[in-house]
């Protein structure tokens, strides 16, 4: 990696300022119901007090907009890391002013200290230079281990990098860029990259960019039928995006000018309705009757896209096959998810983009039979559609 990393500092006695990602979900006794980000974190956290450094974490949760809002401070995600880490973590109510310095000048080293969301104030999501530079005094040294947010540029991500001498990359950074861009990269082929979701426009930069570099790509999920309209199919009252048909069709040409196996769906599983009662039928073929949806993959597709992933030796998902949040409409995100995991097991390489294809094999306990899953979604997204990230970009060069 060109940029410094946290094996590259010397912690002992320091106070280490590090951006970690916790926003994690709550239910409603403000309990955290999905940990993945506080483990995830874990390694940077443990090597800068096993070394004798003082661990002042960072972080937002949710959108609170500016200003305090109960319901979303860090003191949940910060008993859970203190039960995961066995050890006390000081949990602060402010992540910046005089109050907090001081809390922190008293830490001893291999000391760990959370700080309150860094979103209650404007300053974060503005990366206001002011703000920036009052967290930075809490800190001798910077660290990012924040991948979910590495995509913003914000106070905590990359502002605060300014008044840094050194800004290095924690371990989760580390993982998540050599998983992330050593498939893309360098990857083994045959390449498959499956992408699904709601929308063409959220995932069109990914298209291009690894039309470059994949062998096949498989499309599912809602997107599908604005490809379906580009050929003109009938998609009943499918998911359409009615200014994108000309940029599906101008993908569906650069994937053949590039030779890229460009696999759509070859038959739908369709409803009336988005419930979990609607009837359902699967289609013949990729059309969609009028007075129907397409929500999900069909099998025929399913067992099309199965041929291709037993041969793949590099994939790349990202974007569920089909509105997987509805049961019975999940099965072939939930089947995509099993395929990974067999192929996995028989030496491929896989990588899931984060998001909802990430809580998808988390949901069927696939996890751990997965290659890498990253933490990030939106920066996953970014980061596989060629664009830099400027929380990463920010980091010192070793
Ligand atoms: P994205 O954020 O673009 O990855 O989209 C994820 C969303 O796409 C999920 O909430 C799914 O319910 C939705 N989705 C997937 N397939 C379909 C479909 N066939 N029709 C409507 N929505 C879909």
């Amino acid at each position: 990696m060109s940029k410094l990393t946290i094996d590259d500092l010397s912690l002992k006695g320091k106070r280490v300022l590090m951006r970690v990602d916790f926003n994690v979900p709550l239910n409603d006794k403000l309990e955290v119901t999905d940990d993945n980000r506080i483990q995830a974190a874990l390694p940077s956290i443990k090597k800068i007090i096993n070394s004798g450094g003082k661990a002042i974490l960072m972080s937002h949760l949710g959108r609170p907009k500016g200003k305090v809002d109960e319901a979303y401070r860090m003191a949940p995600a910060a008993k859970q890391l203190a039960k995961l880490l066995g050890k006390n973590v000081l949990i602060l109510k402010d992540c910046v002013g005089k109050e907090v310095e001081q809390a922190i000048a008293n830490m001893k080293d291999g000391d760990v200290a959370m700080l309150e969301n860094l979103r209650f104030h404007e300053g974060e999501t503005k990366n206001d230079p002011e703000f920036a530079k009052q967290l930075s005094a809490l800190g001798d040294i910077y660290v990012n281990d924040a991948f979910g947010t590495a995509h913003r540029a914000h106070a905590s991500t990359e502002g605060v990098t300014k008044f840094f001498k050194q800004s290095a990359a924690g371990y989760l950074i580390q993982k998540e860029l050599q998983y992330l861009g050593g498939a893309i990269d360098n990857p083994k082929h045959p390449f498959v990259a499956i992408l699904g979701g709601a929308k063409i426009s959220g995932k069109i930069d990914v298209i291009e960019n690894l039309l470059d570099k994949v062998d096949s790509i498989l499309i599912g999920g809602g997107m599908a039928y604005t490809f379906f309209k580009a050929q003109g199919l009938s998609i009943g009252k499918s998911l359409l995006e009615e200014d994108k048909i000309e940029l599906a069709k101008d993908v569906l040409q650069k994937a053949a000018a590039k030779k890229v196996n460009f696999v759509l769906p070859v038959d739908n599983i369709i409803a009336q309705e988005i419930s979990d009662t609607a009837e359902t039928k699967v289609t013949n073929d990729a059309n969609v009757p009028d007075g129907w949806l397409g929500v999900d993959i069909g099998p025929k597709t399913l067992a099309k896209f199965q041929d291709i992933l037993k041969a793949a030796k590099t994939i790349v998902w990202n974007g569920p096959m089909g509105v997987f949040e509805t049961d019975q409409f999940a099965k072939g995100t939930m089947s995509i998810g099993e395929l990974l995991a067999d192929v996995t097991d028989k030496g491929a390489i896989s990588v899931i983009g984060g998001g909802d294809s990430a809580a998808a094999v988390a949901k069927a306990g696939l996890k751990d039979r997965i290659t890498h899953v990253s933490t990030g979604g939106g920066a996953s997204l970014e980061f596989l559609g060629g664009i830099q990230l400027p929380g990463i970009v920010a980091l010192s060069d070793k």
